[in-house]
């Protein structure tokens, strides 16, 4: 879920009002000159967001020429600055130049890109795959193209703003069930009466770090005859006997009928991906505006997935690693009394409380050398803003134990946790 500082509604601009607002100066930036909320953060230096880094994405990064530990990146299996990776990238350049210059539907479609897609499809266990340029185009895309006015879409309330934006802008009415609460789910589906019926959820849930009940998802949705797409942005190297995603994870490959995700994550690169049957993907070629309208993933990010997912497949060891770095994480936080809600991935929430204190708590990390990033309303509710921690595989216990010792430093005293505990 995406946030905004103001607390309006994340997706509604505030509307202008009566008042003439500054001479000169159309009504419609009343909104941009009243939004003061984030000035007010960076004058009392609480302000967490596009902190720029001097180097690459790493365990260790450089912020303004100091190191900090990064316990706040997506790049799950360390791989975003993997010299293999870096060299297939170059290569590519070299071979294609820097980009397409138009869209996969025209004159953007490379031969890596239909590799890659035969790929995707193979890694997935499905029959054919498609890629487009972001994670969030995909969803846009996708769900749009899909879910046409006839049809009904179904979204758990804390998928991710992409899936949220491409329901809205598809032409079928969207309803929203409580998260991961499959009974809800069915009494949704049960009341509605659409000829065709979606429901999209997210494997990892990117805030709280919980897996989508997904047995109990099929189940439901076959007794509806609904679709299912899992979005499985966080998944994609993380969950699943290859790293092949969520749905595999729970032995479901034939139940889910799409599978989408990101190369922006595990896969060191930029680019999205859907897979299902020919059927399917061939009608999503031609249909979904997000793919046809924009330019193609560029050359380097191609070479650059197809490399990193060779070294996923071929080395289990560092999804093993990133398993054993998670459970000592968690392991470790609940020892100290903190509340981490119902994760049981890499993306590990701590739950702080009110949004001063989550800033103070951010705050005092940073200071300590320690990046991570915090989590307020509207996307948590108002009282248990969190701290979102990302570990990786290539994190070594020196470096997690480091973060813990100041994590609960902190974590006392500002009264998170009891100074006994
Ligand atoms: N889906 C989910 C669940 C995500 O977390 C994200 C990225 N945060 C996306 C989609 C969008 O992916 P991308 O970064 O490739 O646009």
């Amino acid at each position: 879920m995406s946030q905004t500082l103001d607390g309006t509604d994340e997706f509604t601009p505030a509307p202008s009002d009566s008042s003439e607002g500054t001479p000169g100066r159309s009504p419609l930036f009343q909104k941009c000159d009243r939004f003061t909320k984030a000035d007010e953060l960076r004058h009392v230096g609480l302000y967490p967001y596009f902190r720029t880094i001097e180097s690459p994405q790493d365990t260790e990064v450089i912020i303004d020429g100091h190191k900090m530990l990064m316990l706040g990146s997506n790049s799950y299996m360390g791989l975003t600055n993997d010299p293999r990776i870096k060299e297939a990238a170059i290569k590519a350049v070299e071979k294609y130049g820097s980009g397409c210059a138009g869209s996969r539907f025209l004159n953007g479609t490379l031969d890596i890109h239909i590799e890659l897609e035969q790929q995707i499809a193979d890694y997935l266990g499905k029959e054919a795959a498609l890629v487009f340029t972001t994670g969030f185009q995909t969803n846009l895309g996708v769900i749009s193209a899909l879910v046409g006015r006839e049809d009904n879409v179904f979204i758990d309330r804390t998928d991710h703003a992409s899936i949220v934006d491409g329901a809205r802008l598809g032409f079928g009415k969207t309803f929203k069930f409580m998260h991961n609460d499959v009974d809800d789910l069915d009494r949704l589906l049960s009341n509605s009466s659409a000829k065709g019926k979606l429901s999209v959820v997210d494997g990892i849930y990117s805030m709280e770090g919980d897996i989508a009940k997904l047995p109990a998802i099929v189940k439901v949705a076959q007794k509806h005859r609904a679709a299912i797409f899992v979005d499985d942005a966080h998944s994609l190297g993380v969950l699943g006997k290859i790293g092949n995603g969520t749905a595999d994870h729970f032995d479901l490959v034939d139940e889910v009928d799409v599978i989408g995700g990101t190369f922006s994550k595990s896969l060191a690169s930029i680019g999205g991906y859907v897979a299902a049957d020919r059927a399917t993907i061939d009608y999503l070629k031609h249909h979904a505006r997000a793919l046809i309208f924009s330019a193609s993933m560029a050359p380097a990010c191609v070479a650059a997935t197809q490399k990193a997912l060779e070294i996923i497949i071929a080395e289990p060891e560092r999804r093993e690693q990133l398993w054993r770095n998670t459970h000592f994480m968690l392991n470790e936080l609940k020892r100290m009394g903190l509340d981490t809600g119902d994760s049981e991935t890499p993306i590990i929430p701590v739950v702080i409380g009110e949004m001063e204190k989550c800033f103070a708590f951010w705050r005092a990390l940073h200071d300590a050398g320690i990046f991570v990033n915090p989590v307020v309303a509207p996307a948590t509710p108002s009282n248990r803003c969190l701290i979102r921690l990302s570990v990786m595989a290539t994190h070594t216990e020196e470096q997690l134990s480091r973060a813990l010792a100041t994590i609960e430093l902190v974590a006392k005293k500002l009264g998170v946790i009891g100074a006994a505990a």
